[in-house]
This record gives structure tokens, sequence and C-alpha cells, in this order.
């Protein structure tokens, strides 16, 4: 659903992202994880053109992306995105925050609207908190209207960008949680994470990026008990 071919990217003379090989199948959980500054946030932000890459090729659910296209916004409603502080529009209540995409971007009637919203919010375990605004939710709350509020767009995949890493400690479990449940539903996911429980017991396969390459691709089990470049080692030394 993601293919990604030799893709690389600049700021300036800055090169962030080089040489970029990836593919995501339908129904499959990919973790990235690696450095800071490795260019993560940047690589899944190129998945719906956030940011735009220089050279190679991304096709995502059949649309090539590419300076001259006309419908990013299909690629946008095609690839939802949690981010690591949620982007909830303060000034809504978490039913409107999950009602406006669909009716203002797909043209959702309504009525419709608010019953996928409460359908969502129900799969994210919050329906009772519906009607409050963001400032009055915990952090991991807030975190859940986000996943809900992209899940309302009904996406074809979901990209999760460090969704827990602004949370309290004893708020990251219920976030995590609600991404494996969405695993189990067959969602497909890209999910830049340190949570190496997660990727463990979720991931179909774990990236390790760093300096703007990815240098390691394996099965979980592979990744964490065999790691093949001393680069992985390091890190996982650091972080496990
Ligand atoms: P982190 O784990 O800290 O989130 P990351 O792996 O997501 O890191 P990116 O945010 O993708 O890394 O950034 C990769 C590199 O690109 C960093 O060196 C960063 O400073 C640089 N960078 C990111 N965004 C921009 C920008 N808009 N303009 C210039 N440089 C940028
Ligand atoms: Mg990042």
């Amino acid at each position: 659903i993601i293919e990604v071919r030799n893709v690389s990217k600049w700021y300036g003379a800055f090169q962030v992202l080089t040489d970029i090989n990836l593919t995501v199948r339908k129904g499959e959980r990919i973790v990235i994880c690696g450095p800071s500054g490795s260019g993560k946030s940047t690589l899944i932000r190129c998945f719906n053109r956030l940011e735009a890459h220089q050279e190679g090729d991304i096709v995502v659910d059949g649309i090539h992306l590419h300076a001259k296209m006309r419908n990013i916004s299909d690629v946008r409603r095609n690839v939802g995105m949690v981010f690591q502080h949620f982007n909830l529009f303060p000034h809504m209540t978490v039913l409107m925050n999950c009602m406006v995409g669909p009716m203002w971007i797909s043209g959702v009637p309504e009525a419709e609207a608010r019953a996928r919203a409460l359908k969502y919010l129900d799969r994210v375990r919050i329906p009772e908190q519906a009607n409050k605004f963001p400032v009055q939710l915990s952090g991991g709350q807030q975190q859940r209207v986000a996943i809900a509020r992209s899940l309302c767009m009904q996406p074809a995949v979901m990209l999760f960008d460090e969704p827990t890493s602004a949370l309290d400690p004893e708020m990251v479990s219920e976030v995590l949680e609600t991404m494996t449940g969405l695993a189990k539903d067959g969602m497909t996911m890209v999910c830049v994470t340190h949570e190496m429980g997660f990727a463990r017991a979720v991931a179909d396969r774990v990236i390790f990026m760093n300096a703007g390459q990815i240098v390691e691709e394996a099965k979980p089990d592979e990744f964490f008990s065999n790691p093949r470049h001393e680069r992985t080692k390091l890190f996982l030394g650091q972080i496990l």
C-alpha cells in the first residue's frame, strides 16, 4: 500500500534521507526506530506529503506522489496520522474534533459523521468524554481522541509519530493498548516509536534508521535477539 523506491531528500544542503527503499503491504504493522535526528519523522511525513522528497518514487494506495500532483487531498484522506502532540482543535468538543474531518473534507452528512465519531470514540474506549473539550482530558485520553479522529476518516493506513513520547508514564499503556487493538483489527500501521515492547508484540517488521538511511530491517525476534549492525546494537543497548 506504500511503495518507496530510492528516495532521497534534502533540507537545503543537508541530506536528511538517503536512498530509502521500503514496502508496506496491506495489513502490515511496521515499527520504525532510530536515534534522534535520523530522519524517522521526515520519512513518514513524506508518505502523506507533509514533506516533499526530491529523488526517487513514493506510491501510496496507487497514487504517485510528486510535485505536480493534483490529488494530495485523496492521499491525506487515505493516510491517517497521529502526532506526538495530539494537535486536537482546542475550541471544539471531542465529538466535534472527530466529526469535522468527515464532514468538511469528505462531505459526510452530519448525522453520519456523528454516528461514526461515537463508534470510534467507543473503539478507543472514551465514549463518555464526547462532550468535553480537549483541555479537560488527560494526555492519554487526548491521544486516544486523536486516534479516533484519524479513524473517522476511515484511512487505508495509519501513521504514528512517537504517539506516546509526550505522555506521562502512567498514560503510555492505555495508548499502546489502543494501538495494539487497532493492529488486531487488521489496520495497516507504520509506527515511529521507541516502545520496544509494542514492537515485539505487534510489529511484522522493525526498521532501524540512522543518519537518514535504513540500516536494518528485520522481524522483531531477529531484530532484538540478533541485530546484525553495530549501530543497531549500540542503539538497542541504550534504550533497552
Ligand atoms: P526525533 O527522534 O528527534 O523525532 P527524527 O528521526 O524524527 O528525530 P527528523 O525530525 O526526521 O528526525 O529530522 C531529521 C533531520 O532533519 C534532523 O537533523 C533535523 O534537524 C533535520 N530537519 C528536520 N526538519 C527540518 C526542516 N524543516 N528544515 C531543516 N532541517 C530539518
Ligand atoms: Mg521525529
